[in-house]
């Protein structure tokens, strides 16, 4: 069996959930969204009482209370490295077993995630078969483009705006309603810009020293022409 992971990283509003999802379909790998399985966490514990010692994930020895990761979460910044890597490990070990290949858009997101997850998905995958996109924009249409953001009623898409999406009232993948994201107010567009510059865009370092090439791709192109030379590269 073809093995395959394809990493997208990139400033907010690069379009790398646009281009995770379409890559996905066109090469059938399973979407990984951090998000999904950070929500699926803090549901999970929302059930809890606050008392509860479930509130709580070990890691190497040290304590992660899920509820203080959840506000950390709603305030636009990233959750503790430790708590999160625990968690997307455990996944990717899963959907390997499952077969799946994977693409990334959301992970790694510190250097400390990329140096836990990086060593597992070679041992799993094979380093040969993992292809890296930066996805470039500029910060100008970085803000510009958050700050115009919709997300899908149904699907929680994630609709980057742009020339092609800035009339959509419905998602083009599903035909739910469009609505403006909650998280999405220029004090945490901000906040996460300034995450991905301090703590995103180092990785870049990280890929080198495993000998792992960056590809970059001119973000700033339409959906389609960012979404071909990504391919063409792939394959
Ligand atoms: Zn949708």
């Amino acid at each position: 069996m073809n093995r395959q992971i394809v990493i997208l990283f990139g400033p907010p509003g690069a379009g790398k959930g646009t281009q995770a999802e379409l890559l996905s379909e066109k090469l059938n790998l399973f979407n990984f969204e951090t998000s999904k399985i950070l929500e699926e966490k803090f549901k999970e514990i929302q059930k809890l009482k606050e008392d509860s010692l479930k509130r709580f994930v070990e890691v190497a020895g040290e304590k992660f209370d899920v509820l203080k990761e959840k506000q950390l979460w709603l305030d636009g910044k990233l959750c503790s490295p430790p708590f999160v890597t625990l968690l997307i490990k455990e996944k990717i070990r899963k959907l390997y077993e499952e077969g799946e290949n994977i693409i990334f858009s959301g992970s790694p997101r510190t250097i400390y995630e990329a140096e836990e997850e990086l060593p597992l998905l070679e041992k799993l995958y094979g380093k040969e078969n993992i292809k890296v996109f930066y996805i470039e924009i500029s910060p100008e249409q970085t803000i510009y483009r958050n700050s115009n953001r919709k997300i899908c009623e149904l699907m929680r898409h994630s609709i980057l705006f742009d020339k092609e999406t800035k009339d959509l009232t419905i998602c083009p993948l599903d035909g739910s309603k469009l609505l403006k994201r909650e998280l999405d107010t220029p004090e945490t567009i901000k906040v996460r810009i300034k995450e991905f510059q301090d703590r995103t865009y180092p990785i870049i370092d990280v890929y080198k020293k495993r000998n792992i090439v960056v590809n970059k791709i001119k973000g700033e192109q339409s959906i389609s022409n960012v979404f071909k030379d990504i391919l063409a590269i792939i394959r």
